[in-house]
């Protein structure tokens, strides 16, 4: 049996609408004996499923935050059947230091999974949401953006399963989000991050991208708020009937050729843009050296084909930047 320091006077079998922390025990230069106030909700009544709705997993993408926010102060008991556990600022550090990782830890949350009690802030949250709340969940939704550095078009993440009764609620919830694109990750993807965790635990989970680039865009928060209320209603969670969303386009991340990296510093200056259809081999952009202006560019070639569905957004680059990831098609009836 695993133990966790983390706390909460949140009572998850009780019915009714609690807002609070879960308390992470802290102690530095500047706080002696503090905790680090971890915001979680629960609205709860009746049977039902249990659904963990989580944003703020990387402090600097918003638009989720806003949705689970807004929905907290919205929803009624009543308005439920079964259970919401609210976490609208999964690493809590992340957020109040308006950046994508805690830059204390400097850890990546969706990269530390299945975390560590006894670790870093971010390793202690992680254990804590692996090991305590999953194994309540049915279902679970990680709401994600671009943040500074990115920019998607907005979509559904999920990842393959080899779990066929799970890869088709996963496919069911996502056609439920009602995005118009839906980006499928490998099964061999990195197994720390949150929907990984989702996958040990056969719970069906899903994430989103909606947009990003540091800023909090409309058309994401439209899609996060429609897509998260219609998802609680085609699991029944919430009252009436779904919206009969026009199905998303699947496409597919094949392998790491799905990122265009550059190999140089410098500053990028691209050749394409969000939602080009590209081949393999195709000019991606040039990096301008930033101290040798006796140099002529360097090209960068797409390294996959496909639609540009991802952008790095600051133009200064260093060598292992991604500037573009590219997705390839793929039919729905592929996945199960
Ligand atoms: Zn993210």
């Amino acid at each position: 049996m695993t133990t966790t320091r983390i706390t909460t006077d949140i009572d998850y079998d009780k019915p009714g609408k609690q807002i609070s922390f879960l308390r992470l025990p802290y102690s530095d230069n500047a706080h002696a004996f503090g905790f680090i106030p971890i915001p979680v909700a629960v609205i709860a009544n009746g049977e039902g499923p249990t659904v963990l709705l989580v944003a703020g997993t990387h402090g600097d993408e918003y638009e989720g935050q806003a949705v689970l926010r807004g929905l907290i102060h919205e929803l009624d008991p009543a308005d439920v059947s079964g259970r919401l556990i609210f976490l609208p600022a999964h690493n809590y550090l992340a957020v109040e230091a308006d950046s994508r990782c805690w830059p204390d830890d400097n850890h990546n949350m969706n990269r530390v999974f299945p975390g560590d009690p006894d670790g870093t802030p971010t390793l202690a949250t992680a254990h804590y949401v692996e090991n305590f709340l999953l194994p309540l969940c049915d279902f679970g939704v990680d709401l994600h953006s671009g943040g500074k550095t990115s920019e998607f078009l907005p979509c559904v993440y999920l990842r393959r399963t080899s779990d066929r009764a799970l890869m088709e609620r996963k496919l069911a919830a996502t056609e439920a989000f009602g995005a118009p694109l839906a980006t499928v990750v490998a099964k061999t993807a990195d197994n720390r991050s949150l929907l990984a965790a989702g996958d040990r635990h056969a719970i069906a989970m899903i994430s989103t991208e909606l947009r990003g680039m540091g800023s909090l865009s409309i058309e994401g928060l439209r899609i996060g708020r429609d897509g998260v209320r219609n998802l609680l209603r085609h699991l029944g969670v919430l009252r009436g009937s779904p919206e009969a969303y026009p199905p998303p386009r699947y496409v597919e991340y094949p392998d790491q050729s799905a990122f265009t990296y550059v190999a140089t510093d410098g500053l990028f200056e691209p050749a394409a843009a969000l939602g080009d259809e590209v081949q393999r081999g195709q000019l991606a952009g040039r990096v301008h050296s930033l101290k040798d202006a006796s140099t002529t560019a360097t090209d960068v070639l797409f390294q996959g084909s496909g639609t540009v569905v991802a952008r790095r957004v600051p133009a200064p680059v260093q060598c292992g930047d991604y500037v573009f990831a590219v997705a390839a098609e793929v039919n729905r009836s592929d996945l199960v």
